[in-house]
C-alpha cells in the first residue's frame, strides 16, 4: 500500500459513509444512542480536510495524519478506536510501501486492545480481528467481511453502549463492526489492481 492508494481509499470511504450515514445512525437508534452514521460523517469530512491541509509525504505521516482527524472529530467510542486503528497502521509502516496483512495486524490489535473486547463482545472487533487474519491467509475479500459483519447479529453485545440493552441487542447488527466492514472493503477497492 502506497499513498496514493491511501488516499484513495479515503475518497471512496468517505462517499461510502456519506452515503450510509442514516443507515449507520438507524443501527445504533436500535442499539444505542443513533449517533453512529453523524460521528462518522464528522470522520470522514475531517480527514480529507486534514490530508489536504497536511500533505503528508509517506506512509506512516498519511497514517497519523488520519488517525488525529478521526480522534479530534469522530468523539464517542468509536472515534479513539478508529484513531488507534490508524495510529498503529502508521507506526507498523515503515517504507513509503507497506504490506496489507501487516497494516491490518497491528490495527485490529491496537483497537482489540484499546477497547478491551474480545471476538464475539459484538463489536467492531469481530470484523477487525478475523479480518486481520484472513489478510494475512489472503483470503480478505467482500464476501468474507460481509460475512464477518452479519455475524454480529445473533449475538449479544459485551461492551459499549449496546450492553446496556443485555438480551436485547440479539438480532440486530453491531453499527461499528458495519463501519469497519465499509473501511475495510473500501481498501480492498482502493488497493485492487
Ligand atoms: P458511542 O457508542 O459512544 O455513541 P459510536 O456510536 O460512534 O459511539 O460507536 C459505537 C460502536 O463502537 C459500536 O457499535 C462498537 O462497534 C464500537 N465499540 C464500542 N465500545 C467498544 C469497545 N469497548 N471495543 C471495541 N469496539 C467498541
Ligand atoms: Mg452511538
Ligand atoms: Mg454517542
Amino acid at each position: 500500500m502506497n499513498v496514493e492508494q491511501v488516499k484513495q481509499w479515503m475518497q471512496l470511504y468517505q462517499t461510502e459513509i456519506e452515503k450510509n450515514k442514516d443507515y449507520l445512525s438507524q443501527l445504533d437508534t436500535d442499539i444505542g444512542d443513533g449517533d453512529h452514521g453523524n460521528n462518522m460523517a464528522r470522520g470522514v469530512d475531517a480527514v480529507a480536510a486534514g490530508l489536504a491541509k497536511d500533505n503528508p509525504a509517506d506512509l506512516a505521516q498519511t497514517f497519523k495524519s488520519i488517525a488525529m482527524s478521526l480522534i479530534s472529530k469522530v468523539g464517542g467510542a468509536s472515534g479513539p478506536l478508529y484513531g488507534t486503528a490508524f495510529l498503529e497502521m502508521a507506526k507498523a509502516a515503515k517504507d513509503s510501501e507497506s504490506d496489507i496483512p501487516t497494516l491490518l495486524q497491528a490495527a485490529a490489535d491496537g483497537v482489540a486492545k484499546r477497547g478491551g473486547a474480545k471476538v464475539g463482545d459484538k463489536t467492531m472487533v469481530d470484523v477487525w480481528t478475523p479480518a486481520a487474519q484472513d489478510a494475512k491467509a489472503g483470503q480478505l475479500n467482500a464476501a468474507n467481511i460481509d460475512k464477518l459483519v452479519e455475524a454480529t447479529k445473533p449475538l449479544r453485545a459485551l461492551k459499549g453502549r449496546a450492553s446496556y440493552l443485555g438480551e436485547r441487542s440479539i438480532g440486530h447488527l453491531d453499527p461499528g463492526a458495519v463501519s469497519t466492514g465499509m473501511l475495510l472493503k473500501t481498501l480492498l477497492q482502493a488497493t485492487a489492481k
